[in-house]
């Protein structure tokens, strides 16, 4: 068995999507090895964390008034098989269709399981000052195809939503269906196997849309197999 981190982790400085209200990650120290008060040495910090900066996972609340928030999600839904959809011929600006992930993973398709899209969009271009202007997106019809097909959750390495705009379709129909929404994953490339099983497991905040994750995926032995 294999372990593959997908994770984009949070860094004091990284990239953040240019909005006014979009906050930077800051980690904050509140107690170093030199002030401690009691001279025990002690480190402890607080996060100042949009978790939409960095891999996270998307509840329904984010888009859906009423909808469940991260802490109302099954565990379930975070831990299991996997697939793999190769969608790494995908360039800046392309559109990811229903029928591209049908001729993707269709064919052997089993509902229930959980689609990463890879397109390596995040690993190739994370940084660059277009990053947020220029990506693969998903479009409705993908988002039709995941809901059809009883996907139980969507991962993917590009971005959910056409670059402006503001309508959000596929955030809407996703989150709409109960299908919460794994984004900025990375590293799909580093699978040798297109079945995986995943495990991305959200910190539970009440009240919370979104949270940070840590993403891996395992491969190997009982955890997937070479088709
Ligand atoms: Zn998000």
């Amino acid at each position: 068995m294999r372990i593959v981190d997908l994770s984009l982790g949070f860094t004091q400085g990284m990239p953040a999507y240019g909005a006014s209200w979009y906050p930077s990650f800051e980690l904050r120290p509140i107690m170093t090895p030199e002030t401690d008060p009691k001279g025990h040495g002690r480190r402890f910090s607080q996060f100042v964390m949009n978790p939409h900066n960095a891999t996270h996972l998307d509840a329904p609340s984010h888009f859906i008034r009423d909808g469940k928030g991260i802490c109302d999600l099954e565990p379930e839904c975070f831990i299991g098989p996997a697939v793999v959809a190769d969608l790494t011929e995908k360039g800046r600006l392309e559109p990811i269709t229903g029928d591209d992930l049908e001729a993707a993973v269709g064919s052997d398709w089993v509902p229930g399981q959980r689609l990463l899209i890879r397109t390596d969009y995040l690993d190739r271009h994370w940084g660059e000052p277009d990053f947020w202007e220029r990506p693969p997106y998903l479009v409705e019809s993908a988002a039709d195809w995941c809901v059809d097909r009883g996907v139980r959750l969507v991962g993917l390495d590009c971005l959910t939503e056409e670059p402006g705009d503001r309508h959000f379709p596929v955030h809407r129909k996703l989150l709409g269906a109960g299908i919460p929404i794994l984004e900025y994953i990375r590293n799909l490339g580093a699978l040798t196997q297109r079945r995986v099983w995943l495990i991305a497991l959200p910190v539970l905040v009440t009240g919370a849309e979104a949270s940070p994750v840590r993403a891996v995926a395992l491969e190997g032995g009982e955890f997937g197999d070479s088709t």
